[in-house]
Order: structure tokens, then sequence, then C-alpha cells
């Protein structure tokens, strides 16, 4: 079985250029993360948001998170019948309440239900044909969990790195994984919570089994590479492995 990731977005924080914000799907039915755009982005690389099966959460910063009460919004109006499971750090559930019932009061009354699954890091969880495997990487501590995912899509292995600088976790990701996705947060400049283009992904790309792919994303537009087996993601391309 291939492995299918498309991507809703691949900018940083910071939508540099114009680019939408880091989110990917798999498989075209496991959305990881849920960037402020993603309802708009699964419109227009023609996936019915319905069909999403799960949403997979990396950390709470907003350009991964935020996108939540309008898919929520979705699948309350538009006909969402099947249940959703939402995998994401401990308080997850509590937040998507708050930030949900605020801006789009009663949503969640609804009829499709939602499964939370919060995981810790060593946790794993497994959705269909998905199984993820939660593991902490460096990022920001002031939030409840900062979590990167080894992933097996019908035995399949690849890796998300979420947000992180770069440390021993996303070495390990790389090691176990025939794809791996690694935010990519800037070309040169030394950002202490993200890693570097210049001087972290060439350490990521090493630790690469010699058969493995490296995608990046979570990119500024000057984001550039001839790195071999590596692709910069670009925003609603889907790449097959
Ligand atoms: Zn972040």
């Amino acid at each position: 079985m291939s492995l299918d990731l498309t991507f809703l977005g691949t900018g940083n924080a910071f939508a540099p250029g114009g680019l939408c914000w880091n989110g990917f799907l798999v498989d075209q039915r496991y959305l990881f993360e849920a960037p402020p755009q993603a309802l708009m982005s699964l419109h227009r690389v023609d996936v019915d948001p319905n069909a999403i099966e799960a949403v997979v959460l990396s950390h709470h910063h907003g350009d991964h998170f935020l996108g939540l009460p309008f898919l929520l919004l979705h699948w309350k109006h538009r006909g969402r019948e099947t249940p959703v499971t939402i995998v994401g750090p401990p308080q997850t559930e509590q937040l998507a309440r708050e930030i949900g019932e605020t801006v789009y009061p009663g949503l969640f009354e609804n009829e499709f239900g939602i499964e939370w699954r919060e995981v810790t890091a060593g946790e794993s969880t497994t959705i269909g044909d998905l199984t993820v495997e939660a593991v902490a990487v460096e990022h920001d501590d002031r939030l409840s969990l900062n979590l990167g995912y080894h992933a097996l899509l019908a035995g399949k292995p690849f890796a998300y790195t979420g947000d992180t600088r770069l440390c021993d976790a996303v070495i390990d990701l790389a090691q176990r994984a025939d794809v791996l996705v690694a935010e990519c947060a800037s070309r040169d400049t030394s950002i202490p919570i993200h890693m570097n283009l210049v001087e972290d992904i060439p350490e990521v790309h090493a630790a690469l089994p010699p058969n493995s792919k490296l995608l990046l994303t979570h990119i500024a537009p000057d984001v550039e590479t001839n790195l071999p087996r590596t692709i910069v993601a670009q925003d609603f391309k889907k790449y097959t492995f």
C-alpha cells in the first residue's frame, strides 16, 4: 500500500510569502494538525471534510490548532454522521471546548460524536489502520506538551516531528521512518524552538535510513535544498511514497 501525503499548508506561524499554515492529510483520511485554514484547504484539494476520520495534533500553538472550530462547525452543520477521533496532548479537549464554544456557541451540540484521545510521550493509539506513537519533542515548555509522532499506516512507517528544535527525539524519529515530515522553520536564522535548513536539517537527514524520504514543512519561502531524497513540501500538493 502506498502512503499519500497531501499538504493543506506548509508555512511557519507567520505564513510568510502567503504560504498556508502547516498541516497534512495522510491517505486523504487522517489530518495531522488543524491549521486555521484547514477547512478551506480541504475544499481546495477536493477532500470532503466529513471523510476525515481523525485529527492528530502535535501541540497547541494557534497555527496548529485554531482550525479545529471550523472543522467542528462544518461537521455539525454539513451532514457529518460518523464519529471523529481527535488525538493530541493533554488539555486538548478542554482547550478545544473553551475556544470552540466561545467562538461558535453550541458547537459541541452535535450528533456525530467526538472521541478525544489525549496522549503523552510513549503512548500509542490506533484509529482504523493508522497507529501513532507520541514522543516528546522540545519546543515551547509553556504549552501542556509538545509531541512528535512515529506512525504506521497499514504497516508503512512514517514520522512527523511537530514543532521542535533539534533534539534526540527528532533523531530517533528519523532513524525509524520510511518517510519523515520535518519542520524547518527558517533557512539560516537560528530560532531556539525550531529547526533550520542550514544547521539542523543536515543532521536530521544523516540519521535517516538509506532509502528514506524527507519532507520539509513549516517553512519560509527561502527554504530550498539539494539534499538527496528531500522534498520541500508545497501547499495543496500530494506526494505518494
Ligand atoms: Zn509551535
